[in-house]
C-alpha cells in the first residue's frame, strides 16, 4: 500500500471543482486530475454537471476517460 500515492485513495478528502469551485466528496466528482492542485491543498476534479456544462471540462473528461491526449481531441474538434 503507497501512503504516498493519495489521489487513488478511495476515502480521499473533498475535490475541488474547477467548473462550479465547489467542493466535492469523491464519488461527487467524475472528473479527478492526476496532477495539479489549488491553493487550498485540494485535488482538482469537475463534477458532472460542470462536465456537461463547459466544453473544456468535456473534453479533459473525454480524454482522460478515454486516454486520449487532449491536444488529439482538440485537433479532431478542428478538423470536424
Ligand atoms: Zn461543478
Amino acid at each position: 500500500m503507497n501512503a504516498c500515492n493519495a489521489i487513488y485513495h478511495p476515502s480521499l478528502s473533498p475535490v475541488y471543482c474547477i467548473g462550479c469551485s465547489s467542493q466535492l466528496t469523491r464519488e461527487q466528482s467524475k472528473l479527478l486530475f492526476r496532477t495539479g492542485y489549488v491553493r487550498v491543498g485540494m485535488p482538482l476534479g469537475a463534477c458532472e454537471s460542470c462536465i456537461e456544462k463547459n466544453e473544456t471540462l468535456r473534453r479533459l473528461w473525454t480524454s482522460v476517460s478515454t486516454d486520449t491526449s487532449y491536444d488529439y481531441l482538440l485537433l479532431r474538434e478542428k478538423r470536424a
